[in-house]
C-alpha cells in the first residue's frame, strides 16, 4: 500500500500522528474525536483499514461486534452509559470525511429528533 492510501487513522494507531487515545486493544483503538460535536465525542476505529462500513465483508462479522461492544465499555468509562449515541458516516454523501471506518460515540449533550442528520 502506498503511503497516499494509508489513512489518517493508520497513522494514528501506528503512533505516526498524536492523538488522545482513550482505549486499545488488538482490534481497536478508540481516540477522542480533535473536533467534537458533544461533550464526550470518541471515534472508535477498527485497526483493520475497511474504507467504509459497506466495505466489510462476512469476515469481518466478528471485529464489527467487538466495536460495538468496545462502544458500550469506553460509553461507561467515560460516564455517558445512560444515554450515547452512535453515528456512522458512509459514503462522502453521508458526511464521511475519513476513509476508515469508524464509530462517533456522543454523548453528554441533549439528543432530539431534529440533530439526528448532523449528528
Ligand atoms: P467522518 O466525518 O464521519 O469521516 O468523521 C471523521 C471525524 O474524524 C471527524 O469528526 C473529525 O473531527 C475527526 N478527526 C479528523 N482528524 C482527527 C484527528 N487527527 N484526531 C482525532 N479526530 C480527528
Amino acid at each position: 500500500m502506498s503511503d497516499a492510501q494509508v489513512s489518517l487513522f493508520t497513522r494514528i494507531i501506528n503512533r505516526e500522528i498524536p492523538a488522545d487515545i482513550v482505549y486499545e486493544d488488538d482490534q481497536c483503538i478508540v481516540i477522542n474525536d480533535i473536533a467534537p460535536q458533544a461533550p464526550v465525542h470518541m471515534l472508535v476505529i477498527p485497526r483493520k483499514p475497511l474504507a467504509m462500513l459497506v466495505d466489510a465483508g462476512p469476515e469481518d462479522k466478528m471485529v464489527m461486534g467487538h466495536l460495538l461492544w468496545v462502544a458500550g465499555e469506553v460509553a461507561r468509562m467515560r460516564g455517558v452509559d445512560e444515554a450515547f449515541r452512535l453515528v456512522i458516516n458512509n459514503g462522502a454523501g453521508a458526511g464521511q470525511t475519513v476513509f476508515h471506518l469508524h464509530l462517533h460515540v456522543l454523548g453528554n449533550t441533549q439528543f432530539d429528533e431534529t440533530n439526528l442528520a448532523t449528528f
